[in-house]
């Protein structure tokens, strides 16, 4: 079997954002693996936790996707900062004897965004709404490529390792079942130290904010990165509570037009014609977003990639560009309307670029985690919950097409779910053993029964 097969059976998806297949991201020809290390989140440490602790792991598999896809490149690119993991990272290459080279960066936000590692590593700009392979490169994060190491030896993905984080007695790594519930990992975290509190799933930049009722639903998943505990009243539950006119009311009243946003913006300062301003100047004359898909300046709301640096760090007046671009991204998708390259465009990054990387603490302070920013999260725990609910859709693609019925018996590792004949998307595996509950648009297993 090929390594790209051997990945594809083992159900592996990009673990640290959309899900995307990686046995289809490593198709093609290209000359640059560069392996995602900076965590770049503030308050995640699952990708540190696994460098330091599976460097050996790490090591094996990137030799093994070199290898047999003829890889001349490879590069583990990581922030300066994370001392013990480069030392750790170090020796596992020095003692394989790979060609394997660290990159250092500085710790900003977002260094891990896809378009942003590769200019950090190779100086290239991939072109917007482009692909890193447009100039030769591939990213994968850490917590994908441990996975590819136990696909080698034919283990499936069905473990999760993430950050449980924030207001809890014992912020730690877990690695848990995929489906074990949130509820489950915040309880092996030591439990809320409040009774009411803000749920994010992910990272306090990116991730998807969760009342706490929404959260007590919600399933680690192949892509769950971390589980942050914030303050009920804090930044991203106030952030959370404001209504799309009560937005767009603001943008009207307060936008200044001082294109801090702008000048902030990472893809921005990549080149990328997307100008945050200039979107929330025809929003200050719209009645309602996404009125004039059209627009040429609205259309660039596609570029956006919802770092959140816009909203979260540069506009003085508190506004929220990021959440409308995203609620254009999603109008624009639904239009069938795509980004248009103009021909034989190129692209060049701002010179002013490294004078504006946001510093990852400051950002902290300003969505208010920084009381967790410092914490040294060493701790891992393990759990097998009696039961688990898997997604069917856990990946960019098509879901998963069940396998198993309900009172089938499975064990840890089974097949349970393919990915559709010809589509893109990923197979799903028990991640315990025991019975099929029941099967709609995830899978449920019990071992207790
Ligand atoms: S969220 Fe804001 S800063 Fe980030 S890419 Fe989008 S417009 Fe730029
Ligand atoms: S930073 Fe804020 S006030 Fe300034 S242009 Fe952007 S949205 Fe308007």
């Amino acid at each position: 079997m090929s390594i790209t097969d051997q990945i594809a059976a083992a159900g592996i998806v990009g673990c640290g954002g959309a899900g995307f297949p990686t046995h289809a991201k490593l198709k093609g020809t290209f000359e640059h693996l560069i392996i995602n290390g900076a965590e770049c989140e503030p308050l995640l440490r699952t990708d540190r936790y696994i460098m330091l602790n599976k460097a050996d792991e790490l090591v094996r598999a990137l030799c093994a996707i070199t290898k047999e896809l003829n890889v001349p490149k490879c590069t583990i690119a990581l922030k300066a900062d994370y001392k013990d993991e480069i030392a750790s990272l170090e020796k596992a290459i020095a003692k394989a004897g790979a060609d394997i080279a660290i990159h250092r960066m500085e710790s900003f936000y977002p260094a891990g965004d896809e378009q942003t590692i590769v200019y950090e590593v190779t100086g290239r700009v991939v072109p917007p709404a482009g692909i890193p392979g447009m100039v030769g490169c591939v990213v994968d994060n850490i917590a994908t490529i441990l996975a590819v190491n136990d696909a080698l030896d034919g283990k499936p993905l069905t473990q999760k390792y993430l950050t449980v984080t924030g207001e809890v007695k014992h912020p730690m790594v877990l690695r848990v079942p995929v489906g074990t519930s949130f509820a489950r990992c915040i309880e092996l975290a030591g439990g809320a130290l409040h009774s009411d509190y803000f749920v994010v799933s992910g990272g306090p930049m990116m991730g998807k904010p969760l009342t706490r009722e929404q959260a007590a639903n919600e399933v680690v998943t192949k892509t769950t990165s971390g589980i942050l505990i914030l303050p009920a009243d804090g930044y991203h539950a106030t952030q959370n509570e404001i209504s799309v006119r009560h937005m767009l009311n603001r943008a009207k009243s307060a936008c200044i037009q001082c294109s801090a946003c702008s000048q902030l913006c990472p893809r921005h300062m990549l080149g990328h014609p997307i100008e945050p301003h200039r979107i929330m100047r025809k929003m200050a004359m719209a009645n309602e977003i996404g009125e004039d898909l059209n627009d040429p300046v609205i259309r660039n709301a596609a570029l956006c990639c919802e770092c959140g640096v816009c909203e979260a760090y540069a506009c003085p007046m508190g506004l929220q560009p990021r959440r409308i671009n995203s609620l254009l991204k999603k109008q624009l998708g639904a239009a069938g309307i795509r980004y248009a390259r103009p021909e034989g465009a190129e692209y060049e990054a701002d010179p002013q670029r490294d004078a504006r990387k946001v510093p990852s603490k400051r950002l902290a302070a300003r969505v208010e985690v920084l009381p967790y920013y410092h914490y040294t999260i060493r701790e891992l725990a393990e759990d097998q919950p009696a039961q688990v609910r898997i997604p069917l859709r856990m990946h960019i693609g098509a879901p998963s097409v069940p396998v198993v019925q309900a009172g089938d018996s499975v064990t840890a590792g089974q097949l349970i779910a393919k990915c559709p004949d010809g589509a893109l998307g990923a197979a799903i595996h028990a991640s315990i053993s025991g019975k099929v509950v029941s099967v709609n648009d995830s899978i449920e297993i019990s071992s207790a029964l």
